[in-house]
């Protein structure tokens, strides 16, 4: 019986809906460039998130990419290994130094209380990721960036909708960024936004996601093409009608998922913080083989003979890739290092069936009797 489930399944919304949102395009001839559908989707984002200025690119990578620009930093940028490529690469493409600071065990956030002994003089920014929608301790960031005068950009590509003690993730420091790639909560297909505090930045990253052209005939800063087009737009309004319906569906997936595992000895559950409204992004579980009996590699290949591909989120650490050369010594973050040996994120999207969820967990709980 072929029985493939993977870790995420992209949201579409109904293909007539679609239809109809990209009608008006053929009439325009706009495709990209700022066009009517990117205006909307703009405006409709800035309501959502409950922001003053959101910025809308291409995608997640090119939003945290262009902030950094926009904010002419040099030297270091104190930042988590636990997280997506995306994030390190971001900083070491503007010819920034990533500085690598250690994760909270139970949020996998950066550890604040690492944070200040890893201040040198060239440090300029700090680079927190709200990693799998959990959120950082931003009180205690802000404190710091306030003392050492540092940016703080947040990666929030994970954070989408969420709030904070009732205020919308899009307005803590400097700037957020967030993706709106075909896996994540919400997606333009690929896209992007930021959300950031000051007007000037939002000139700034206007200009830079259109080659840095300021007037007609005045180009003056080295931009990239980061623009998000008129059919990615047109996706995200039509995606945006359904995604809390969406998100009241990962709900109960999610907390039927905790339902049946939370009991289970050895396992470590991302439980919802207190002051979070959460999106239910993912579903991570932690290993502990010593208690559990099982090890996250021989739990990940148990299921993935049975057709359910989980994905090992966030292992290797980025300050391990290859690309970086031994540039950076993993034993420097000794709890993202054992999370990341030890974590799987287990299935979850908005029409994943709650008997699959019954059939995951089965599965997951069956394997430590099966243990060859
Ligand atoms: C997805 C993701 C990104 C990059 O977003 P894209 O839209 O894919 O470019 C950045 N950071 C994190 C943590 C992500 O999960």
């Amino acid at each position: 019986m072929p029985y493939d489930i993977y870790v995420t399944k992209a949201s579409l919304p109904p293909m007539e809906e679609y239809i109809e949102e990209v009608r008006s395009v053929w009439d325009t001839h706009w495709l990209t460039n700022m066009g009517e559908k990117h205006e909307q989707l703009q405006n409709m984002l800035k309501d959502y998130l409950d922001v003053d200025n959101i910025e809308l690119l291409v995608n997640g990578h090119m939003a945290l990419e262009m902030t950094l620009q926009a904010m002419n930093l040099q030297g270091e940028v104190i930042t988590t290994p636990f997280t997506f490529a995306s994030t390190t690469h971001a900083i070491v493409r503007n010819n920034l130094e990533p500085v690598f600071c250690d994760i909270d065990e139970q949020t996998y956030t950066m550890d604040v209380g690492k944070i200040e002994s890893l201040i040198t003089e060239r440090t300029c920014a700090i680079l927190p990721v709200h990693v799998y929608g959990n959120i950082c301790n931003t009180e205690e960031i802000d404190r710091i960036a306030h003392k050492y005068g540092l940016k703080v950009v947040y990666d929030a590509a994970h954070a989408f909708g969420e709030t904070y003690k009732g205020k919308s993730v899009g307005l803590y420091g400097d700037a957020s960024c967030f993706s709106f790639h075909a896996t994540k909560v919400y997606n333009t297909i690929e896209g992007g936004a930021v959300c950031y505090r000051r007007e000037e930045l939002g000139q700034k990253l206007y200009e830079l996601k259109n080659f840095g052209i300021h007037g007609p005939e005045d180009v003056n800063a080295v931009g990239a093409n980061a623009k998000m087009n008129e059919f990615c737009a047109a996706m995200g309004i039509c995606n945006l009608r359904h995604v809390d319906e969406e998100i009241t569906k990962r709900k109960k997936l999610y907390e039927h998922y905790m339902e049946r595992l939370k009991d289970t000895a050895g396992l470590q559950l991302n439980w919802i913080q207190s002051d979070v409204r959460s999106n239910y992004a993912y579903f991570p579980v932690v290993f502990d083989e010593t208690i559990f009996g099982v090890s996250r590699n021989e739990v990940y290949d148990y299921l993935a003979e049975a057709g359910i591909y989980t994905r090992k989120y966030f292992y290797p650490l980025t300050n391990t890739f290859a690309c970086f050369e031994n540039r950076y010594n993993v034993n420097d973050t000794p709890v993202a290092r054992k999370v990341a040996n030890r974590v799987l994120t287990l299935p979850l999207y908005p029409d994943l069936d709650v008997r699959d969820v019954d059939r995951i967990c089965n599965l997951l709980l069956q394997c430590r009797f099966d243990k060859k």
